[in-house]
């Protein structure tokens, strides 16, 4: 249930939990006996990133990064910069990025390359959805919660204008 009416349930809190147990025994397999630093890119990740590191049974670290390209539209200006820089050194350090959505892959092709020349020991891309109707740069995404349609979501950390990221389902906005 959704108490605002202009909001469809799209994807539900049990649906979520089911998706975050299954990408933290993907990653814990993956990094067992390492100490990945996990950086979410703010604002958006950090509801999924908070129930995702306590469900990883792992010794890791967390950052944050924050990146500007859209403002309050709806549409990326496809120019991205870092608006809030790491606080962690990551060279040599094996990085796993925290997404809350890959709509044109222009914020994730950026902040993978600029992560890159910082030359982490490995670098990996987690995100919790994936738009690929709207791409325009090709991105592989090593763990990937769940495929969305063409539809502007809110909810579980993902907002319109700052506002629904409250909301324990996902939820999008009707036309
Ligand atoms: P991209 O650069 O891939 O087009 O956009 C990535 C960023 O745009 C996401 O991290 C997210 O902040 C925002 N974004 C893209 N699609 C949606 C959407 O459907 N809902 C919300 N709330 N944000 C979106
Ligand atoms: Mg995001």
């Amino acid at each position: 249930m959704c108490c605002f009416p202009q909001l469809k349930v799209l994807i539900t809190r049990e649906e979520i939990g089911k998706a975050v147990t299954r990408l933290a025994s993907e990653i814990r397999r993956d990094y067992q006996g390492k100490r990945p630093l996990l950086i979410g890119v703010l604002k958006g990740s950090f509801v999924f990133m908070a129930d995702l590191i306590r469900h990883l049974d792992l010794s890791l670290e967390v950052d944050f990064i924050k990146l500007s390209s859209y403002g309050a539209a709806k549409e990326t200006s496809g120019k991205v910069r870092v608006v809030q820089p790491l606080k962690t050194a990551i060279k040599g350090r094996d990085v796993l990025v925290i997404e809350d959505i890959v709509d044109t892959g222009i914020t994730i092709s950026f902040l993978l390359d600029y992560l890159r020349k910082k030359k982490p020991a490995s670098l990996k891309f987690c995100s919790l959805t994936d738009k690929p109707s709207r791409r325009q740069v090709p991105i592989s995404i090593d763990y990937l919660g769940f495929t969305v349609p063409n539809k502007f979501i809110v909810g579980y950390g993902l907002d319109f204008n700052e506002e629904f990221r409250y909301l324990p389902d996902i939820c999008f906005v009707e036309d």
